[in-house]
């Protein structure tokens, strides 16, 4: 039985405060709710945060997949390589495009793309290769640049889980090895706009792409024209975009989340700590790390790994336990091309990509925000150890 005075912790949520609130009414008193000054506003301050010249934010990270692979130039008879464990929305985008997205394999402790996996997958066809910071861990990007220079590629990073995250002590989204990344600003992530995106790139001419892709395919801009303006009325789609817009709204709740960024990185470090200090030798569970030599995780998610099968119980019976206790989990992420949308496009093998389906069959993410209070993280694990049975 749900106990009503206790609250429910979900796997994860947004952080809003007053200042969030009054920034937004603000915008609702102005005369732009939409392509209006927050826009610029929000790029302008996204683009310092990550380091990047250029921001571009658009209505979802599904859509700032899209428009990077657009941007890009990806269409069909073009391979978008991608982690088999991820989130649908990074190989679907390819789809968009009219590209086949190719599956990797990943580690099966980390769920992160290696290099190793890459090279069985990547060939001519290759244009991108996609790495996701599953969990908010930043994959080893260094060793993706050179692959795909050596076949012709480009790297975008699905930094969808790891804004704030960084990679040889430079931030995730800086470029420094790849040629865009992606960002999701859905409540569950580190910042949001209610439904959110953006690419960060330090190339101006892909910049150029991504903004005319969110609007239609079409520019204002005297100096792009290719026809003779006729007066200034005059507009020219140029290519095929979509209505990938975000609202002013929105990018003024943005910019007000971004000032709380850096709190919200280190409360979600000090959440992720607790965790690993009481879940530490426990037998048939394995906090995923959030360390490595090259790395610091924005610690998105909080996924343990548990050995189901030894412990005598199963997955769906812990969840719903810990469901009837007021806490909320949840499995990131079923492996891609077992989907059957996918499948039906290329027969699926779980022998093709054992980590992936050895990282899913332990997998279960356990309440991660930065609201979450240090008696949450106590009473999850104490509830998790119960629903255990250790
Ligand atoms: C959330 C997410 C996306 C998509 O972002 P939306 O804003 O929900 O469209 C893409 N990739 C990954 C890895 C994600 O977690």
């Amino acid at each position: 039985m749900t106990n009503d005075s206790i609250p429910f912790l979900p796997y994860g949520r947004q952080s809003v405060d007053e200042a969030d609130i009054a920034a937004v009414v603000e915008v609702l008193r102005s005369d732009y709710l939409t392509t209006g000054p927050a826009v610029a506003a929000f790029e302008a301050k996204l683009a310092r945060a990550v380091g990047a010249e250029h921001a571009v934010v658009v209505s979802s990270g599904t859509m700032a997949l899209h428009a990077a692979y657009a941007a890009a130039g990806i269409g069909p008879g073009d391979e978008v390589v991608v982690p088999a464990t991820t989130f649908l929305a990074t190989a679907n985008a390819a789809r968009y495009v009219g590209a086949d997205p190719v599956f990797t394999d990943v580690d099966p402790d980390t769920g992160l793309m290696s290099a190793a996996h890459l090279e069985a997958r990547v060939g001519k066809k290759t244009r991108a290769i996609v790495p996701v910071h599953l969990n908010g861990m930043p994959c080893d990007l260094q060793a993706f640049a050179a692959c795909a220079e050596r076949v012709g590629a480009i790297v975008i990073e699905d930094a969808a889980h790891a804004l704030g995250a960084s990679y040889r002590d430079r931030p995730v989204g800086c470029g420094a090895h790849s040629r865009m990344t992606v960002l999701s600003f859905h409540p569950v992530k580190h910042i949001t706009t209610g439904e959110g995106g953006a690419v960060v790139t330090n190339d101006e001419a892909l910049a150029k792409k991504l903004r005319q892709f969110r609007n239609h395919g079409m520019t204002h801009e005297a100096a792009a024209f290719e026809e003779p303006s006729p007066g200034p009325w005059y507009y020219e789609q140029q290519s095929l975009g979509h209505n990938g817009r975000i609202t002013d709204i929105q990018c003024a709740l943005g910019c007000s989340q971004l000032d709380k960024l850096d709190g919200f990185i280190e409360r979600r470090r000090q959440i992720a700590e607790r965790y690993d200090r009481q879940l530490a030798g426990l037998a048939g569970v394995q906090p995923v790390s959030g360390r490595s030599s090259d790395a610091v995780s924005a610690y998105h998610l909080y996924a343990v790994l548990i050995d189901f099968e030894r412990l005598g119980v199963t997955r769906a019976q812990v969840m719903q336990r810990l469901r009837e206790r007021g806490i909320g989990t949840q499995v990131h992420y079923i492996p891609v091309p077992s989907q059957p949308y996918y499948r039906r496009i290329t027969p699926y093998d779980a022998g093709d990509y054992p980590g992936a389906v050895r990282y899913y069959q332990r997998e279960l993410s356990l309440p991660m925000y930065p609201a979450l209070l240090d008696s949450d993280v106590d009473r999850v694990v104490r509830e998790l150890r119960v629903s255990l049975g250790i």
